[in-house]
């Protein structure tokens, strides 16, 4: 046996037994006469001591060993004097007084330390992946994220979920993104596309009968790369029939009360989870993925300023504008460079300014403060709520930027203020989402979830007079500000669905050629069903108290999508390509 024991496993009630540990040097300190060695495998860390009375060659292996060397240790566990107990392990009671050390294999000295969490450049722990996986962070990451799965995995099973797997070599599915394409080697010219979700197949198997279907799906996604994007990403994928939006939201609901507790019983879900529609997240909160865990909301003060003498607002309100402001508790002393940087901030989501009054004993002071009346300045501090100390931002401009603006400013102030406990995990449901949004640059008609989606019925009949008046029974589950899934209830009338490819621009024949086995597959007796996809890496990241999913993905891609472990994506033998019948068009 190579081993008989894990490392982080000996405790003071293995005192006195005989051990055969093997894993890598996590440190080694040679005091001249005693080699202290550091011994790590995946349980953890347990110290292992070499002293003169040892056997002479475990001595002259001990004294070989270097970090990451990969060494077998047989010994004895023996009690830590009482001075040297390391509180700070789990083995940290006890040592393993080595009789023989053997060396399984060398290291070359790796490009960072592995045994210390300091930051290194990620470019260098991106190509060393396979070092970084072995570090404390990464390995918590991993191993958290294993236990969500298997959670999630084991509550759908108990449920009455089958998992079943879908392929990835399929036709388009759209969510939104351009796909990845596969050529065909046997089909000159074609191509599969790899799914964007299982959306369709996850539909299909309703439509086959199976009632209530599970995967943890990978989704492929050729999209402008943001902190939180990969090209690849894995999605907890279900779908049910016979159920209305509240089933799958309580289902969701249930599952992840009791999931963050198991898995990160240090942090804490308020219940229940939030109800709020589109409209509402964006009147409130300016985003319709908000940070539930702080009020601050976003409070209109139109009614009170519109008239106002101060031509930004009286202009802004008389051209169908809004003024909104929020308030940040204690910010009336911000100096002139703390509001230039907030004015910044306001600027980058398309603000012309942004209005400051500070409330400071016996005066309103700011940069408009002046142009205000005594009572526009009382109002607006009853409005907000504001009292002696306060900082009100107002931006007055279209509802959009509006928006936008006073949500980049709240978050703003949730970091600087820290009005968050980082432990608390909020979850919110936004839900009737419009059906469709405007494409200006392409002149057309897009679907905010996906074309699957079915309209709200009492709003449907308006589709094609007034398309953004429809409606959807689409719902997201947001999480600490991030989007955490996405889900509907589908169309399985292949009326509405084709009423709905046409509003979107398909043309009878391509929606035929791109869907028309969903179409036929609902003629088929397709029952009612519905479904959602919470992504598994963000959620994994806000657990694991991460802001960027590639720490919680074993091998992730640059924000550029490549890898910079194994140099893909490669150029491949001009052989492989003729196979393909591919040619490269030279660059332009
Ligand atoms: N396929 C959708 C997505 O990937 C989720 C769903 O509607 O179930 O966002």
């Amino acid at each position: 046996m190579f081993k008989t024991h894990s490392c982080g496993a000996l405790r003071p009630q293995d005192v006195g037994k005989s051990v055969t540990l093997a894993g890598w040097v996590h440190l080694r300190r040679d005091f001249g006469g005693v080699i202290f060695i550091v011994l790590r495998d995946r349980s953890g860390l347990v110290q292992v001591v070499v002293s003169g009375e040892s056997p002479e060659e475990t001595q002259t292996a001990a004294a070989q060993a270097r970090s990451e060397f990969v060494i077998q240790v047989e010994g004895t566990v023996r009690q830590r004097p009482d001075n040297q107990v390391n509180p700070d392990w789990p083995t940290g009671d006890v040592e393993v007084e080595a009789h023989a050390v053997r060396i399984l294999n060398t290291a070359k000295t790796p490009p960072f330390y592995i045994y210390d969490d300091s930051p290194v450049d990620e470019a260098l722990r991106l190509k060393y992946r396979y070092l970084d996986l072995r570090r404390a962070r990464l390995q918590r990451n991993i191993i958290l994220r294993h236990e969500t799965v298997q959670f999630l995995r084991q509550a759908l099973n108990s449920r009455g979920f089958l998992e079943i797997e879908t392929p990835y070599l399929f036709k388009s599915t759209p969510e939104g993104a351009r796909d990845y394409l596969v050529p065909s080697r046997i089909h000159p010219g074609r191509f599969y596309a790899l799914p964007q979700s299982p959306q369709q197949l996850k539909q299909l198997l309703m439509v086959a009968g199976y009632e209530k279907y599970y995967q943890i799906a990978r989704c492929f996604r050729d999209e402008d790369l943001r902190g939180d994007r990969q090209p690849e990403f894995t999605q907890l994928d279900l779908e049910m029939s016979f159920v209305h939006r509240d089933d799958v939201l309580d289902l969701i609901e249930e599952i992840f009360a009791e999931l963050i507790p198991a898995v990160t019983p240090q942090k804490h879900v308020p219940l229940p989870f939030p109800r709020l529609s589109y409209a509402e997240a964006l009147e409130m909160y300016g985003t319709d993925k908000p940070d539930l865990r702080f009020g601050m909301q976003l409070v209109d003060l139109t009614p009170v300023l519109e008239r106002s003498n101060f031509r930004v607002f009286s202009a802004t309100a008389a051209s169908g504008g809004k003024i909104k402001g929020i308030v940040a508790p204690g910010c009336a002393d911000y100096t002139r460079r703390e509001i230039d940087e907030l004015t910044d901030i306001a600027k980058r989501e398309g603000a012309r300014g942004l209005v400051t009054l500070a409330y400071t004993a016996g005066a309103v002071k700011g940069s408009a403060a002046k142009f205000l009346t005594e009572d526009e300045l009382t109002a607006t501090a009853e409005t907000t709520g504001a009292s002696e100390g306060d900082l009100v931002c107002i931006v007055a401009s279209d509802a959009k930027v509006v928006a936008a603006s006073l949500s980049a400013l709240r978050l703003t102030f949730r970091d600087r203020l820290d009005l968050v406990d980082p432990d608390v995990v909020a979850f919110g449901w936004v839900l009737d989402f419009p059906m469709f949004e405007r494409n200006e640059e392409e002149q057309r008609w897009e679907a905010v979830h996906h074309p699957f989606t079915m309209p709200r019925p009492n709003t449907y009949d308006e589709m094609m007079a007034d398309p953004l008046a429809v409606l959807s029974d689409a719902y997201d589950l947001v999480c600490n500000g991030w989007e955490i899934a996405s889900g509907s209830i589908r169309v399985h009338d292949p009326k509405i669905q084709s009423d709905i490819f046409r509003m979107l621009g398909y043309e009878e024949a391509d929606a035929q050629a791109r869907f028309g086995h969903m179409m036929e597959a609902f003629s088929y007796g397709a029952p009612p069903h519905g479904g959602i996809a919470p992504g598994i890496d963000r959620l994994v990241m806000i657990l694991a108290d991460e802001t960027n999913i590639r720490e919680v993905i074993a091998f992730p891609k640059t924000s550029q999508a490549t890898d910079l472990m194994a140099d893909a994506p490669a150029e491949v033998p001009a052989e492989q390509l003729k196979e393909l019948h591919i040619s490269i068009a030279e660059e332009s």
